[in-house]
């Protein structure tokens, strides 16, 4: 029988074989009873920071377990694996379905209707992960952007250029089988076990090709630099197929999985009438601080241990005066601000790592909540807003996606910065504008942020930096609005249409992007039988 233990401690010189001593000591049995011990979950307490811990539960076979005092939570049964419950629908489907987008919720969707047999045409705005690479490094070099193709379009999604951490809040049994398929697909296994699981840039990119290989040969395709323009709907304003370019694809499913950054998609979907609402975001700025100073606060002296990495914060503070939230967003320790525009004439900024985290320097969005007050009844006003605020960050840093930014102490001061002097500098690219970040920020957002950054300064002693620097904006945290969709996942009025994940307002990040594309699937292959014409 299986038993999961939870709750055992190893501290920092000590090594993974211990496991099985902690284990055979919490059961009162003799290390040889245990046949065998996997690692379930492995995270860090650094909660005392002279004293930082890993803590694991692990799942282990004795051979009898008879006398074995069960404990809950610390020691009991191992839960069953598991057992997906799905059924194939009978409704006809003359064309195979169409999923627009091939981030997580397009990728993962299609990737369980090919598992399935339902051969899905996945068509992509932007390029494939290859020369998606060159087209961003030459927005980088040059601020020449590719409104198809950029940090937020093309292969992989607006992830694939990130710190690729896979935390979510989303409690779902799929989160197990899409970590599982991200480390068949090259991802490292300790993805599988690790509390605070990330993949990085550079390994992200080879996982996405491997996925897109895998798609391929269960029979789904891909075409690239194929953008969505229009829907063609019948008499009874269902989808009767999706206009791309100059032609047109036949199709009676379609799964909308654009992310959030697709304004032209969001466009036309709401001039044809589809139903949607605008939805509350945030927005902000990003603030580098030297990942030695973040080591230091969080692991006291065993800051730089080989066995821990770059430390990562996570912060929250409500600002009653203004009625606002603030949250530190989107961590990535030993990353880089990225230049993530997707809109000619925009500066959007965004952070990045590579696996290793070793840029020395820890960046995290700072961000502040707006909601319909701010930015005006209509569906689309809050994907204006950003845009407004974008436009004026790209004037004030003097175009050519230069970005402004700021020493963060004069951010808190409300005064220009003249140069970035003393500060670490910003990583962003294509290049800052020193200046004041207040100006690119709706006035009370600016506010709340400082009140915030204040108040975190007791919690990260030294937060206020000397050599901190701030470069902004950031706007694209989440969909400004929200594709509604009825119980089983179909747009409320165009029947056929499935917006899913974090464009369609169902999904916050990576993984819970990929857990909503699922859904999707499923929800399409519980209603569509596979049709006999077209296999
Ligand atoms: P997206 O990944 O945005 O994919 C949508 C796709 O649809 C795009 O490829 C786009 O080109 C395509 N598309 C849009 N319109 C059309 C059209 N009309 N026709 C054809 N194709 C179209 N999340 C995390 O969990 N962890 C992180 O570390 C992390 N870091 C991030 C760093 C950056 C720089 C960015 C930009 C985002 C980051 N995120 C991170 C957020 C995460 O990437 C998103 O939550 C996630 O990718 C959403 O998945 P999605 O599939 O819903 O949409």
């Amino acid at each position: 029988m299986k038993l999961r233990l939870t709750n055992l401690r190893l501290d920092l010189n000590m090594n993974e074989e211990a496991l099985a001593t902690l284990a055979a000591r919490k059961i009162r049995v003799a290390p040889g009873k245990i046949t065998s011990l996997h690692i379930i979950k492995k995270a860090l307490d650094a909660r005392k920071n002279e004293r930082v811990e890993f803590v694991y539960s692990v799942d282990i076979q004795v051979g009898d377990i008879k006398g074995i005092k069960m404990n809950p939570p610390f020691v009991q049964p191992a839960p069953e694996p598991f057992r997906e419950q799905l059924k194939r629908g009978d409704a006809l489907l003359s064309f195979p379905p169409l999923v627009v987008g091939s981030g997580p919720a397009g990728l993962f969707c299609a990737l369980k209707l090919a598992a399935w047999g339902y051969r899905p045409l996945v068509l992509e705005r932007g390029f494939d992960v290859d020369r998606r690479f060159q087209e961003i490094e030459r927005f980088w070099q040059t601020g020449v952007l590719n409104p198809d193709c950029n940090v937020q379009f093309g292969e992989g999604g607006a992830g694939t250029f990130s710190d690729g951490k896979l935390t979510t809040r989303v409690k779902d049994p799929r989160v197990r089988s899409i970590l599982e398929q991200l480390a068949e697909a090259g991802a490292p296994e300790e993805i599988l076990y690790l509390n605070k699981p990330h993949i990085g840039t550079d390994v992200l990119r080879g996982v996405m090709k491997n996925l897109r290989r895998k798609l391929i040969s269960l029979g789904g395709q891909v075409i690239f630099g194929c953008r969505v323009t229009g829907l063609k709907l019948s008499p009874e304003g269902s989808l009767a197929g999706l206009e791309v370019g100059q032609g047109e694809i036949p199709a009676s499913v379609g799964v909308f999985a654009i992310g959030h950054s697709a304004r032209d998609t969001y466009q036309m979907l709401f001039d044809q009438g589809v139903l949607m609402e605008a939805k509350p975001f945030a927005m902000g700025l990003r603030v580098e601080h030297p990942q030695s100073f973040i080591d230091q606060n969080q692991y006291g002296k065993n800051a730089g241990h080989p066995k821990l990495g770059a430390a990562d914060y996570a912060l929250s503070f409500r600002d009653k005066e203004r009625g606002r939230s603030a949250y530190s967003f989107c961590m990535c320790p030993g990353g880089v601000v990225v230049g993530a525009a997707s809109e000619t004439g925009g500066v959007v900024t965004n952070g990045m790592s590579e696996h290793a985290r070793a840029s020395g320097r820890a960046n995290a969005a700072i961000v502040a909540t707006v909601d319909i007050p701010d930015f005006g009844d209509g569906c689309l006003k809050g994907m204006e807003f950003q845009r407004k605020w974008e436009q004026i960050a790209s004037y004030r840093g003097g175009g050519n996606y230069y970005a402004p930014a700021q020493k963060l102490e004069d951010f808190l001061q409300n005064r220009p910065s003249a140069d970035l002097a003393g500060t670490i500098g910003s990583s962003y690219r294509p290049g800052v504008t020193p200046g004041n970040l207040r100006d690119c920020l709706p006035q009370e957002v600016g506010e709340t942020i400082a009140a915030a950054i204040r108040h975190w300064d007791r919690q990260i002693k030294g937060f206020i930096h000397p050599q901190a620097v701030v470069t902004g904006v950031e706007t694209r945290t989440s969909a400004p609005v929200r594709i509604l969709r009825n119980e089983r996942l179909v747009s409320m009025n165009t029947p056929g249409l499935y917006p899913a994940g974090e464009g369609a307002g169902y999904a916050g990040g990576i993984i819970s992007a990929a857990v909503d594309g699922l859904k999707a699937a499923e929800a399409i292959i519980s209603h569509y039988e596979k049709p006999k014409e077209f296999f």
